[in-house]
């Protein structure tokens, strides 16, 4: 069955995704498929239905422990550590030609858990890492240290140079908004930089993130390269940041948690990569192309119903053109069809939980008892956790419509008047992750990227990630990064070498 003609329920999924669905809970350790010590298990819950559609193990620290172990095992195993950065590479790009070969099945899969439309899931979820592992691939052949000559204290020519090393067993903690393709954003420069994962991904999106597990094992990866325990972030998570055998945590996630990730890590005298949320600027200047500015605009807040890190959540329009973008974005939010994530027809699936839409309606409605209005024009499916597109306008600047971030598909929208006005709101928020600027003057341009604070700024563009481009934030975003070589810089370690003439 093509993934166009797929139906919009699990029994009448493909083949492989009913068989992976029905399969027993387990974690992947050591190359082994392992249920929890404990027994426990987790409902996977489809959020287009509400349905309980599988289970996935519930690990705790002795399943942590047993991966972590593992890790380790393969970390000094020659079976890993002998593999040459060309074989490293090829296994990477193996891997990446394997995620190709079952792109109908993990689009399934994501889509199905995670509640994204299905093309979305397909294009930019799984197909998007694909081209992030192959780039990765790219790099084991070409990390290099420095060689550099001098003299000693007491005139002795030396030699010294920088090893680049792999920083040991890293553990990946990933949230449930894109989940594929976050699990690839950490496992491809772990293994491009010779390290070891244990990945722990989100509790309400593990699917795709086993899936991987089987095709690293099918790549040809040695056991215990890839491991990836299940379960919750206090059961699963912490044990895996406090164990003694994990040199780096690399976590993606809100920014409430990441604190905590942060003090857990700090004090085990471990370094951690902190990627958290954001209340990204949408800026449209009244000089720009405003069909294309308003397109991506709607775009950037209504993309995987908003569930995305850098989603443009508030919009800022220079007065003269805020009455017509505001129309324009209206009627686009207005075209969106909410449906199930697998019906063809669905632009908007449902949010990830229950929990998760009562805690966004919980900010529209706020924002309306603080005196906003709203513009939302759809009625909600009965089944499922859906969200309307909704506008929120003359929200204050302190209101925490405009301050914390939503993550559903929620905009917010202000007029200003100039540059040192836009600059001023934009920033003035804890976050800094991402911003978009729509003008055809150069100088608005240049002015934004000058005075935005946050880690990416994207000009007339919807700003997609790109492989080779960093990811990541300023402020309460977090520190590190995704993507690109300052990526796989954080998975290496340098070793200073010095060598003199005896
Ligand atoms: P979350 O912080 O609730 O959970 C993220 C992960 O952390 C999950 O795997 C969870 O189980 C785990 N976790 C929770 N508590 C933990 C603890 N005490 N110790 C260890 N692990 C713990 O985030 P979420 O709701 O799953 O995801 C949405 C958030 O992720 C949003 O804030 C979004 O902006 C952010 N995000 C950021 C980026 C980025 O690149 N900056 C990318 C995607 C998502």
């Amino acid at each position: 069955m093509s993934t166009q003609q797929q139906a919009t329920s699990v029994t009448s999924a493909p083949r492989e995704v009913q068989e992976f669905l029905r399969s027993a809970p387990a974690h992947l350790v050591g190359g082994t498929k392992r249920p929890s010590g404990s027994g426990e298990e987790i409902e996977v819950v489809d959020p287009s239905t509400g349905d309980v559609i599988s289970h996935i193990a519930r690990g705790r620290s002795e399943d942590v422990d047993a991966a972590v172990q593992a890790a380790d095992s393969a970390l000094r195993s020659s079976s890993w550590t002998k593999v040459s950065p060309a074989t490293r590479e090829s296994l990477m790009h193996r891997l990446a030609t394997l995620i190709d070969e079952n792109i109908e099945t993990l689009a399934f899969l994501e889509s199905l858990d995670n509640g994204m439309p299905l093309p979305l899931a397909h294009n930019l979820d799984i197909a998007g890492a694909a081209d992030v592992l192959r780039y990765m691939a790219g790099w084991p052949t070409k990390i290099a240290g420095r060689t550099m000559a001098f003299e000693s204290p007491f005139g002795n020519r030396v030699m010294g140079q920088t090893r680049r090393e792999p920083v040991g067993v890293v553990g990946g903690i990933i949230p449930w908004n894109v989940p594929f393709m976050l699990a690839i954003w950490k496992v491809a420069p772990a293994l491009a930089a010779g390290c070891t994962i244990v990945l722990k991904p989100a509790e309400d999106t593990s699917l795709t993130a086993l899936f991987l597990g089987d095709l690293v094992l099918d790549a040809g990866f040695p056991p215990g390269v890839v491991n990836i325990v299940t379960g919750t972030g206090p059961e699963a998570g912490q044990p895996l940041i406090e164990h003694p055998l994990v040199s780096k945590v690399f976590f993606t996630g809100s920014t409430t948690t990441g604190i905590a990730v942060g003090r857990a890590a700090a004090s085990h005298t471990k370094p951690v990569s902190l990627e958290l949320g954001g209340k990204s600027p949408t800026i449209i200047f009244a000089d720009a192309d405003l069909e294309a500015a308003a397109a991506g605009a709607a775009e950037a807040i209504f993309l995987n119903s908003g569930q995305i890190c850098v989603a443009g959540s508030r919009l800022y329009v220079q007065k003269k053109a805020y009455d017509d973008i505001v129309n324009r974005v209206a009627s686009l939010a207005s075209k969106h069809v909410l449906g199930n994530s697998l019906d063809p027809a669905t632009t908007l699936g449902p949010v990830i939980s229950r929990r998760h839409k009562e805690r966004v309606d919980g900010y529209i409605d706020a924002a309306e008892s603080d005196g906003a209005e709203l513009i939302s024009s759809h009625s909600i499916p009965e089944q499922g956790f859906f969200v309307a597109p909704t506008i929120v306008t003359g929200a204050e600047h302190g209101a925490a419509i405009t301050q914390e971030e939503v993550f559903g598909p929620v905009l917010s929208v202000y007029p200003f008047d100039d540059e040192t006005d836009v600059l001023q709101a934009a920033n003035g928020t804890p976050y800094g992750l991402a911003a978009t600027v729509w003008t055809s003057s150069l100088g608005h341009a240049e002015a934004m990227i000058d005075g935005l604070e946050c880690g990416k700024v994207s000009v007339n563009s919807p700003g997609f990630p790109y492989p080779g481009l960093p990811e990541g934030g300023k402020k309460a975003s977090g520190y590190g990064r995704d993507l690109g070589p300052e990526s796989l810089d954080g998975y290496l370690h340098s070793k200073t070498v010095i060598f003199e003439r005896s």
